[in-house]
Parts: C-alpha cells; structure tokens; sequence
C-alpha cells in the first residue's frame, strides 16, 4: 500500500487515499494531494461508448489504489443507482453549436450530488478499512448547494452525524427549505450571521482548534468535511469530464484525441480543478475557463498572479459562486509548483496575514496554459438566460448563466465548447423567472408559485424532490451568531 496522499503545506505529513478521504483536511491546516500525479495516466480508448459507471469504477480505482476494484466496484454501483433521474447520470445536451453537461439530476437537483452520493460509502469503508472506531462527525460549511447534497448522502448513516452551516440570507429560498426541511435522525442544521467565507473559515478553525480536539477525544468522536477540501469529493467529479468527452466521440461530434473547452462555474475551485486532475490522467482538453460572477477573485488571479480576496463581497444570483476565499486553488498550486509543499506553505500564510499573495511568473505562465478565467455580471447573466431561452428553448440556471456568457467571451475558432450546468434552474426559480419574463412583476410572488409559473410557460418539468418541498415541515430553524459555531458544536457532541 503507497502512501501517496500528503498535505499541500508538509511533505511529512503523508497518508493513504482512504485515509485521506477519513481525515477530510490534514492537521496543519494543509489539503490533501496525490503526489504522483505526473505518473497516473488512463487509456482513453478503452472509455469509448462505456457507461458512467464503468468510468466511475476506472477513475476512483486509480486515484483512491488503496480500495480494492471490488470495493470500489460496489460502493459506485450503490452511489449511482436510481437516485438519479436520468439513466446516462450526467446527460450533455446540444445548445446551438454548444453542449451542456447537465450534472444537475441528483437527489438534490445540484452538481454537488454526484459527489456527495458516493462520499458517505467511501467514508464508511475507509473507517472499516483503517479500523476506525470512533464515531464521525461531519462538518460542512455550505453557500447553499453543498449543505443539502451532503445532508441527503449522510442522513441516517449508522455511526456519522453531520452539522451543516449556511449563511443567513446567502442562500435561495428553495435552497434554505431543502435543508430546514431535512429528515433523518443524524442531521444538524444551523443558519449563521455573515457570509460563506465565515462560515468556511469558522469551519476550517474548528478542525485544527486544539480545544476542540481535546473534547473529540475525550467523546471518542472524529471530525471529517464533506466539503471540496476532501479528496473524496474531488474525484467522482473527475468522471463527468470523461464521460461528457467521450459521448462527443460517440456522437461524432470529436474525434478522440482532439482537444475541447470545459467552462466552468467556479466558486472554491473544486468543480474545475477536477477537470485539471482529468487533464493530468490524458483527457484531452485545451482551456478549462474558469467562470465568476461579480465575485471576480479568481478571475483576476489568472490575469495578474496576484490573489486578494481583500475586496468588496457581492451577493449575487448566482449565490453558490459568492466565494472570496477559493480553498482547492491550494491543491493546484502544489501542482503547478512541482509538488513545493514550503512554497505553497509560504503562500497560504500570507494570504491568512494580508489576504493576498502573488505566485512567480513562472507558475503564472504554467497555469495560463491551462486555465484562462472570465466573469459575468448579473446583468449579463440574466441578459443571457433570457437569450438562450429565446433561441434555443434551453432553460439555464443563473451559475450556469454565467458559465454560457464567460463561454462565449472566450469562444476560440475550431474549438468544441461544454459548459458544465451545475443547478437546476428551479434552484433558482425566481431569478430565472425574472430573468426570461422581465416584464412581468413577481416581487410578492410565492416562490413555489413561481416555479410552477416557469414551468408553466418553459414545459421544462420540475424535478420531483423539488415540486414536493413546498409540503414538507421546517425541522431546523437555529440561527447562531458565527462567533459561537464551537458551542452549538459542543451541544451536538
Ligand atoms: C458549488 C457550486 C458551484 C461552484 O463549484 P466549486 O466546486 O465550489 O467551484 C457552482 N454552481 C453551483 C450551482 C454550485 O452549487
């Protein structure tokens, strides 16, 4: 068994991928990462006009070797079963000349499921493979979509308990009742005051809070996150990029082995750094975009080298992307820099001093060959959602808003196009709404009522756990002020 997992901050500090995925975030506050990336490659012949799950089983027995095939076999024929309401799991859909990679069919209409279905079950196995005795709590830090994917995954699973913390007035009233409303005897859901980088770094201080550890140990009681610092989230999202590629190939949009765009709705750089450990394995892709909202951080990182998250916040409606502080852009900067643990040490602690720091032109010069970045406006997102609407009948979500216009800004001649689609647009009925009937005036409008309106006029249907939310009884309603996330914490243990 290799210990090929170690933390972006310490090359010391080194485990498997199982127990990665049990750890959740190394103990120096560093990620985990797979330190021999450069030697995994996977034979893309061999993916040709295969389904999503014999991609799955390939991709998660390379990254995560310390699971058996048969291990690994089960636990994503579990995870992708009929949970999902689409049989190819993530469709792509022709949108004019582009394609949209629907990864919105899920328990919980959100991109987010396709990871969270399958992470409880290689947490679960990773405790029994590691002998792990301790009762696990999960602690997740959500800007809406995460929160409920992750109660959904975990709910009632013997021996793991999940507190899940999402800002107040920073999440869509639809996301807000999906997660009040959660059943299941092991779920804990609070709202906090601020916005989600407080409650992703209150979170992330509880994991390395030496007061907190004295008490977990005391009650026996591990932590894990089911957020994208976890490994266990990163890479089942590596298998949509394959799968979307090679059902171009079958449709004879591509050939295989020509290169394509992924476009990106990008919040804490997971979804799109999944894309670049896809490109390490040999997926042939050309420029992964990485696409804002008014949130633009990283967008100006990748034109400058400079990140500094010490700027105005925005809410906007595309609220899963309003994110400052982007963790996983760590793991590629230990990537980039040739596995430099110090280097990517010295950065993460200028950014926690002066919340900012600027990487060699070297490294800028490397990740523009890969990456290139855009943003758009609300304006420019409901502009666009009104527009593909129009012309294509096609309903876009406002992240996916978002991603379509940054696309288009950076369109290169020859080169095929897929956006990645990571909500459903009744997410968002509201801002969709308003954004395709503008004229119309919905300010005092139920947003159920809204949703059955959109549906109304587009005939798109509304996704089934979504149209019986309206029913379902709020169970969680605490508010906590962020400052006090460790007590609540304590009274859940
Ligand atoms: C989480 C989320 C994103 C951002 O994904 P990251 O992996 O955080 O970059 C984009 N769109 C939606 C709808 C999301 O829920």
């Amino acid at each position: 068994m290799k210990y090929n997992y170690e933390s972006t901050r310490n090359k010391k500090i080194k485990c498997l991928a199982s127990e990665a995925v049990a750890k959740g975030i190394a103990l120096d506050g560093g990620l985990f990462v797979r330190n021999d990336m450069d030697s995994l490659k996977i034979d893309l012949k061999d993916l040709v006009g295969k389904s999503y799950l014999y991609m799955g089983k390939k991709i998660l027995s390379l990254m995560l070797d310390d699971y058996t095939t048969d291990e690994i076999d089960e636990l994503v024929e579990k995870a992708y079963d009929s949970k999902f309401s689409n049989d190819e799991i993530t469709p792509i859909k022709k949108v004019g000349d582009d394609f949209v990679l629907e990864l919105f069919h899920g328990p919980t209409s959100a991109f987010k499921d396709i990871a969270l279905s399958i992470l409880p079950h290689l947490l679960k196995k990773s405790l029994e493979k590691n002998n792990i005795k301790e009762e696990i709590l999960i602690l997740t830090a959500t800007s809406g979509d995460t929160g409920k994917a992750a109660l959904e995954g975990f709910k009632d699973v013997p021996g793991i308990k999940i507190l899940v913390i999402y800002p107040n007035k920073g999440v869509s009233k639809i996301q807000e009742k999906q997660m009040r409303s959660q059943e299941g005897e092991n779920t804990y859901v609070y709202a906090i005051g601020g916005n989600f980088d407080d409650a992703q770094s209150q979170v992330k201080k509880i994991f390395t809070d030496n007061d907190t550890k004295e008490e977990l140990l005391k009650r026996n009681v591990r932590l894990s996150s089911a957020n994208s610092i976890n490994i266990g989230r990163l890479v089942p999202q590596m298998v949509y990029y394959f799968y979307s590629y090679m059902k171009l190939v079958s449709l004879n949009e591509i050939s295989l082995g020509e290169k394509i765009n992924f476009t990106v709705p990008t919040g804490n750089f997971g979804d799109i750094l999944a894309g670049y450990y896809a490109k390490l394995l040999g997926l042939p892709i050309n420029k992964l975009i990485c696409a804002s909202n008014e949130n633009n951080v990283l967008c100006d990182f990748l034109k400058t080298g400079v990140y500094d998250k010490n700027r105005d916040f925005y809410k906007t409606i595309s609220p899963s992307m309003d994110i400052l502080i982007s963790s996983n852009l760590e793991r590629l900067l230990y990537h980039i820099s040739g596995n430099d643990n110090a280097y990517v040490n010295s950065l993460m602690k200028e950014l926690k001093e002066n919340g900012k720091y600027e990487i060699s032109e070297n490294m800028k010069k490397s990740i523009g060959e890969i990456f290139q970045g855009g943003y758009s406006t609300d304006e420019e997102t409901e502009e666009e959602i009104r527009k593909i609407y129009e012309k294509y009948s096609y309903v876009l979500d406002p992240h996916t808003g978002v991603a379509f216009n940054v696309m288009e800004k950076n369109r290169e001649k020859g080169c095929k196009n897929v956006v990645l689609a990571t909500a459903s647009p009744y997410k968002f009925s509201k801002s969709v709404y308003n954004s395709i009937f503008k004229d119309e005036e919905t300010k005092d409008v139920d947003e159920f009522q809204i949703m059955e309106d959109l549906h109304e006029k587009t005939k798109v249907e509304i996704p089934k756990n979504l149209k019986n939310l309206k029913n379902k009884k709020d169970i969680h309603t605490g508010v906590i002020d962020k400052d006090k996330i460790k007590d609540t914490f304590k009274v859940i243990l």
